[in-house]
């Protein structure tokens, strides 16, 4: 536990360096400032003798609440003023103040202050205040605000219809499997890997890296300000690993393909091609189904899937035309001229769709 001795500047005279356990300036006289500053130099000794290191321990020094003279932890009443200690309770005490080695103030420019504890409550940083989130509230509230839906009247101005029916064509369709479903022709058989079994081949001795506690050993974590003028190394233990090498048995497998009979063979199937999708379409209210008459009497042609979509030209009051998809029976209830309600954004007139 290395007991180091601090400095400290003095802000009467301009005295530098100051031993840290002096209460008053050696060269002016003054007090040692409230809010005092203490630093260690990097160059400072560690004490040795018995009556430094017992006063490094004797605890923080205090200021008297009378006169602002500041003593020594040992001291029961006030060197300046004579007033005993904790008589009134503005005496405090000056702050004790934990750093890592890297942070230790080596000098007045490095330095973290000693606080004063009123200092430490006024130095508590404040919330900055930020004008970015309430603006953004402001935006959001005109945006959302003006994306309010409102009903709105739009008159209907035309019709567009598109049908359609997918054709089937029977055509010989070709699959591979562990088995043929009836029906199948052009039969051929080859052998093919089914599955792996999983099969136990023996143990190989291997090695890994494992890292092993194997002491530890004390080093300087931190350094503390006493609040006194003088400084103590804190000390902790730290583990020491090792790596070692250390041998183990690891199962071998081996993956054994095992065959099948897989077949392939071809099936009579009803297939959906794009070349025999018939469509129609039209910009009025009448549709019509297209025609698939050019198949009759086509054995290897059917009817498929039918699918159709409707849809209406809208005006709305601005003058804006759009189009809105429909089911049937909806489309077919309007007529040119109908008037629709629908909903819009109230200030920005996004349109949300009819109601
Ligand atoms: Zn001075
Ligand atoms: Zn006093």
């Amino acid at each position: 536990m290395a007991v180091k001795i601090g400095r400290w500047d003095c802000p009467s005279c301009g005295q530098r360096g100051v031993l840290g356990p002096e209460t008053r300036c050696p060269n002016c006289g003054a007090s040692r400032p409230r809010d005092v500053r203490f630093y260690l130099p990097s160059d400072a000794e560690e004490l040795r003798d018995e009556a430094s290191i017992r006063a490094a321990r004797a605890g923080a020094d205090w200021i008297c609440g009378h006169c602002h003279g500041q003593n020594k932890a040992s001291q029961d009443t006030c060197q300046s003023c004579g007033n005993p200690r904790d008589e009134e309770s503005e005496d405090v005490a000056l702050q004790e103040r934990r750093y890592s080695q890297q942070e230790i103030p080596v000098s007045p420019e490095t330095r973290k202050r000693t606080l004063h504890p009123e200092e430490i409550e006024r130095n508590k940083p404040r919330k900055k205040r930020s004008f970015f989130l309430p603006i953004l509230l402001l935006i959001a509230a005109v945006v959302g605000g003006g994306a309010i839906p409102r009903t709105v009247e739009v008159q209907v101005d035309g019709f567009r219809w598109e049908r359609s029916i997918q054709m089937l064509h029977k055509e010989a369709v070709a699959h591979e499997d562990w088995s043929t479903p009836a029906g199948a022709f052009e039969v051929s058989s080859f052998q093919d890997i089914h599955h792996y079994n999983k099969v136990f081949r023996g143990y190989e001795t291997r090695t890994r890296t494992e890292r092993v506690q194997t002491g530890s050993r004390r080093v300087a974590c931190g350094t503390i300000d006493k609040g006194n003028g003088y400084f103590e190394t804190q000390y902790c233990n730290e583990p020491v690993y090792e790596s070692r090498q250390v041998e183990y048995q690891e199962e071998i497998y081996d993956q054994v393909p095992v065959y099948a009979t897989k077949y392939r063979y071809k099936l009579w199937e009803w297939v959906a091609r794009k070349d025999y999708l018939l469509t129609s379409s039209g910009q009025d209210h009448e549709p019509q189904w297209p025609d698939p008459s050019r198949y009759n009497g086509m054995a290897d042609v059917k009817e498929g899937e039918r699918a159709a979509r409707y849809r209406v030209i809208l005006t709305r009051p601005n003058g804006e035309q759009m189009e809105e998809e429909l089911p049937e029976t909806s489309w077919s209830s309007l007529s040119e001229s109908s008037v629709l309600s629908g909903k819009a954004a109230w200030l920005w007139g996004w349109w949300y769709g009819l109601e």
